[in-house]
Order: structure tokens, then sequence, then C-alpha cells
């Protein structure tokens, strides 16, 4: 008797201590290992410090939300939270929100039939609906975000509208702790086929939607797919609807040719929200040409670039301005701005909290006072002041 209790219980603490390593220990472990910093020189000068104070920064990508972090506790690996991008000024973080990637992942040529989020999915402990919906896993990082904006004493507030911005510009100008936060989806595949999601996602708060990730999908090719196809009949519907509810496209991670199909057919600025450049790095998969360029810029959209070696070339800073040289050389400073990838399972030079290292580093090369606070964030704003739904017309779509 004494034997089979004793059986019992070592049987129980084993799958207790297994449990706990798999809920609890390796969701942070995969964290702290796949979003990493380089290295970085702090910031010493006061007058660069006083510059980037008084900036209004915004960054168009972070997949921080894929993470089991704590959003308003400061963390000392990974990128983002709440506190370390109010140490950094910033007023404005895009959350993008990743529902999908397969195994195997690569810049080449990749199919959906895999896909390593599942088991991200249950370590993580999220809800069961989540395990096998790329829908619900966007619905709740969504949901993730709402509830950290509750919990955040006000500190993050997510944007729905252009007034929702204005008063995070305002409240920043007036030097409170604040910054604005805004969804978007990466890879439309989330949509599950159905048009009327793109409503439903509205809802949830997402008003910037990328079409493909790194698999073709039922909108269009990707980049990173086996046929990297244009636009299809449903991802033409997706677009209309989209223009219609005023969500952005991002052409971040699709094919060329459906990039092209974007551009021609969009009826609103259409952007980038992280990327980099073939004329700086030719990473011809992923990276734009100074076509794509040039027609985003004519479309009214902005060219975010990313802080990570392949989209720049280079393991600092250093890759980051020479990219965001190579674009306003080419289509002016009004069309250039930051899109660090912060989070994505990516090196970066820095997180967060030191962002001022590229307000340093636009100084140094040349960069006027007037062009780095465009670069920085104004840029994006005025993209999404022109842009994002009013607060009337979001009631009247919160109801379609
Ligand atoms: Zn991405």
């Amino acid at each position: 008797m004494n034997k089979k209790y004793t059986l019992y219980s070592s049987a129980f603490l084993f799958v207790l201590v297994i449990s706990y390593i798999f809920f609890f220990v390796i969701p942070v472990y995969e964290d702290r290992k796949r979003n990493t910093v380089i290295s970085f020189s702090p910031i010493s000068d006061s007058k660069i410090i006083e510059l980037h104070n008084n900036l209004f920064i915004a960054d168009l990508h972070a997949d921080t939300l894929l993470w089991d972090r704590k959003l308003n506790t400061h963390h000392h690996h990974g990128h983002v939270d709440i506190p370390r991008l109010l140490q950094g000024n910033v007023g404005l973080q895009v959350f993008s929100v990743v529902t999908k990637t397969p195994r195997g992942l690569n810049l080449y040529s990749n199919d959906d039939n895999s896909d390593n989020i599942t088991l991200l999915a249950i370590a993580q402990r999220w809800p069961v609906k989540t395990w096998k919906s790329t829908l619900h896993r966007a619905v709740y990082q969504a949901e993730k975000l709402h509830v950290a904006a509750t919990k955040s004493s006000q500190r993050l507030k997510i944007i729905r509208t252009r007034q929702d911005l204005q008063e995070v510009i305002t409240l920043k100008n007036g030097n409170q702790a604040v910054v604005g936060a805004i969804l978007s989806l990466e890879g439309a595949h989330a949509l599950e086929g159905k048009l009327e999601n793109v409503a439903l996602l509205f809802n949830e708060g997402y008003r910037i939607i990328g079409f493909s990730h790194f698999f073709d999908n039922e909108l269009g090719g990707s980049a990173h797919g086996v046929k990297k196809n244009g636009i299809t009949q449903f991802g033409l519907n997706v677009l209309r609807k989209m223009n219609h509810l005023n969500i952005l496209a991002d052409i971040s991670h699709a094919s060329p040719k459906l990039i092209d199909d974007i551009l021609r057919h969009s009826t609103r600025p259409v952007i980038a929200t992280h990327t980099g450049v073939q004329g700086v790095c030719n990473n011809a998969t992923r990276n734009l040409s100074d076509e794509h360029i040039r027609k985003i810029a004519a479309s009214g959209g902005v060219v975010g670039i990313g802080f990570w070696p392949a989209a720049i070339c280079s393991q600092d800073v250093s890759g980051l301005i020479k990219s965001i040289r190579y674009v306003a050389d080419l289509i002016g400073e009004d069309y250039v701005a930051l899109g660090s990838d912060f989070d994505g399972n990516v090196q970066t030079p820095f997180d967060a909290a030191n962002i001022s290292v590229v307000t340093r580093a636009l100084v140094q090369d040349g960069f006027t006072e007037r062009q780095i606070q465009k670069i920085m964030g104004e840029n994006i704003a005025n993209v999404l002041l022109d842009n994002l739904p009013v607060d009337s017309e979001t009631e009247l779509q919160s109801n379609p």
C-alpha cells in the first residue's frame, strides 16, 4: 500500500515538474533566445538626449504579443514592454500579430503545411480555441493588448481612430507618460477565407493588415511562398473592404506580384511596416525594389525600415541609417519611417528603451532636426491621422 502510494506521488510530482517546465520555463526561454540585442554604445550627449526627448517617436512593427510577456512589466529580455517604450520616449507602437509560421521557415520557399505557433500557443497556456484557429489567435492577441491597456494606469492607449491618435500626441506634447498602440495583422490567412472576418478584426481594433506572411495564402503570394502569385479575387474583395473600413494595407512579406496588385488597386495609401531596401541590402526575396518604394510614396504611404541584420545587411545601426538615407534620397524624407520588427524572432542592435541610438546616428549622418522629426515618427503619424477612421465611422461599423 505504502509502496503504491509512493509510486503515485512520485508520478504526480514528475508530471507536475514536466508541466511546469513546459508551460512556464520553455515559453520564457524561447522568448529570451529568439529576441536578443546585439550591442550599442549608450547615449551620453545631452543635446542628443534633449532632441530625442522632444520627438514624437513611432515604430511600425513589433511582434511582442506573440510572447509570454507581461506588457506593463519591465523586462531584461526581448525588446518591447510599456516601461521600455516610455523610457525610449516612443509615442506610438504598432503591435503586429503573428498567427502561423511554417516549420523550417526560410526566406525562399515555404508551404503552409506545418505550423510552429500551435505548440507555442499550448505552451503559453492560450485558450483551447486558439490551438487550431489562426482567427482566434488574432482575436486572443488583440485581447491581450486590451487587457494590458486596462491595467496600465492610462499609460497604454489603444488607438482606433484619428481622435485617439491626436489625443496621444497632445498628451505626449504635455510630457505625459503615455504610449499609443495600434493593432496590425501579419498575414491575412487569419481571416480563414471569410470576408466577414475583416469587420470582426476591425472591431477587435485592427487598423493595419499585412496580406501574406511566410507562405502563399487565399489572398495572394508571399515573397517566401512556393508560387509567389499576385492577388486573388478574395484578396481583391478583402482590399476593397479594408479601403472601406479605413484599414491600411501592409505589403511587407508580399510577393512582388502581390505588391504590384495591391498598389494598383488600393484606394488608400499602402505601407511597408517592416522592410529593407534592395538598393542597400540586396535581399531580393524580401527587400523592396526602387520601383516599389516609389509607388508606395506615390500612394501616400511610408516605408518602415527594419532593424534586424537580414533587412539592412548590418549588425549595427549603420545599415539602418544607410537604408533610411537611401529612401530619403530616392523619394524624399516624408516617406521613410521606423519599422523595427522588435520581438520578431530577431536580433536588433538595441531595444525600445534605447531607440535614441537612432536619433544620434541620424544626427551624425547629417540629417536636419526637421528631417529627424519626420523620420522618427511624424511621417507615420501623418498617414494615420489622414487614414484612420473618425469616431463616428467606428461607431457605425461596429454594427456591420
Ligand atoms: Zn515580419
